[in-house]
């Protein structure tokens, strides 16, 4: 059995923690805040997660969740402008349910999970010095520290990341629950073309059942207006004045005025879509890999971070149960990280071209599902593999063939 540090107690870093412990490996994390730190801190995401990712916590035993009544079977796209005109709606049902957790419950709870399995964890905001001396204790270390600026020791890889700039301002808020849509609990995405999307879901958060919207403002357009808001009172009020103005269908379920969860419900920020080698070398020469956002920050616009998280901590966690003993070097964290690749790869496309100027096959593939169950249903269920979606989403020949096929069968 090996013995295994990880950096940062986030959606990676204790998924694969976790797993790991559970195999008997000597399992260390570090995390920079503890349990309680989280818990009443700020929101860090609106983390909708889908039917294989959850799976995955629910192999593990980690879905201590899985009853809560938050769960949402549909998803739906509107594009329309904000005098109420619609361009195009569909909706279908996801095969199996999304569902939304507050990092600041789930990731204290399963902090508390780890330890109880016989994990250790070390407070501490771990810095290259630090990475040095895990590398001489532990036979593999792994960096999943999200955003956190450690991961700036990973080197970007061009060639896989198109954008150098965030295409999105994000503005993130949890609400007490809104008027409920017509329908069933659903994701639903919002486009006004060239100002910018409204992503909102049911969740549950610190206070109980809630709805959580992410604004995704076009920078430089009007929605890209956050410049002067510093407090809570006054996101929320940018928030509902964005929604009233941008997206009038979704301000329909606003009852009265909108009213935060609790005053720490917020947050603003943009990240640069980027995707980085996997091994940094430190400077003695020795090396760590990296997991989750460090490796793979995607734009939240189709919700794909958290569940690419998962998906890849899962992927790491049977690779080491195929090699228990090591040696974890080089070629071998590359590979593993290839093998998340080969997945990833759709998540990172889908997200960057939703972010983009749509191309004309996307434009018509969207059309289409506006009007044929099949292709909504394959819609709907994207988010949750991207995979499903290739080639056709992505290349036009494909999707004239894809679509010529679905109308052949409607018709
Ligand atoms: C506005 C917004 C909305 C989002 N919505 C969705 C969504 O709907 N669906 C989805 O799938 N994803 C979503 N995401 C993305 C998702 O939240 C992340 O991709 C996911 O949390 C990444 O997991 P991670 O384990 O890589 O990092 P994190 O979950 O960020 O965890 C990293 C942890 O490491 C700690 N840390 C950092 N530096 C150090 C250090 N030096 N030493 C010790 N500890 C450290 C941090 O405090 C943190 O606890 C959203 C993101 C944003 C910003």
């Amino acid at each position: 059995m090996a013995k295994i540090a990880i950096v940062g107690a986030g959606q990676g870093g204790l998924h694969l923690a976790i797993g790991l412990r559970q195999d008997g490996h000597d399992v260390t994390v570090l995390s920079n805040r503890t349990g309680q730190q989280i818990h009443d801190g700020f929101v860090t995401s609106s983390q909708s997660m889908y039917g294989m990712a959850l799976g995955l916590e629910r192999d593990l035993g980690i879905d201590f969740w899985e009853h809560e009544d938050v769960k949402y079977s549909a998803a739906s796209m509107r594009i329309g402008d904000g005098d109420g005109n619609v361009m195009l709606y569909w909706e279908g049902q996801m095969d199996e349910p999304g569902q939304s957790i507050d990092q600041r419950i789930k990731m204290p709870r399963w902090m508390d999970h780890f330890e109880k399995l016989g994990g250790k964890i070390l407070y501490q905001d771990a810095d290259i010095a630090t990475l040095e001396e895990l590398t001489l204790d532990f036979d593999l270390v792994i960096v999943a520290s999200g955003k956190g600026e450690i991961g700036q020791l990973f080197q970007r890889n061009p060639e896989r990341s198109p954008y150098t700039q965030p295409m999105r301002v994000l503005a993130l808020t949890y609400v007490k629950p809104m008027r409920p849509r017509d329908g069933d609990p659903a994701i639903s995405i919002n486009v006004n073309p060239g100002i910018g999307e409204y992503v909102t879901f049911p969740g549950l958060t610190r206070s109980g059942p809630c709805d959580i919207f992410t604004i995704e403002c076009v920078p430089g357009g009007p929605m890209d207006c956050w410049a002067d808001v510093k407090t809570a009172a006054d996101h929320l009020a940018v928030s509902e004045h964005l929604l009233r103005t941008y997206f009038p269908h979704e301000a329909e379920r606003i009852d009265g005025r909108l009213e935060l969860t609790d005053d720490q419900a917020v947050l603003r920020g943009r990240v640069t879509p980027t995707v980085k080698h996997p091994v940094a070398t430190l400077p003695s020469g020795r090396t760590v890999l990296g997991l989750g956002d460090v490796l793979v920050l995607n734009d939240p616009i189709t919700g794909q971070g958290s569940n690419n998280a998962s998906k890849g901590a899962q992927i790491y966690l049977d690779a080491i149960r195929a090699n228990p003993n090591g040696p974890f070097d080089a070629a071998w964290m590359t590979n593993v990280f290839e093998r998340f690749w080969d997945y990833a790869q759709w998540a990172v496309n889908y997200t960057n071209m939703t972010l983009g100027q749509p191309p004309a096959h996307m434009m018509k593939i969207l059309q289409a599902a506006s009007q044929n169950p099949a292709v909504a249903h394959a819609m709907a269920n994207s988010f949750n593999d991207p995979q499903s979606i290739t080639p056709w989403y992505f290349e036009p020949a494909a999707a004239d063939r894809f679509l010529a096929e679905k109308m052949q069968v409607a018709a």
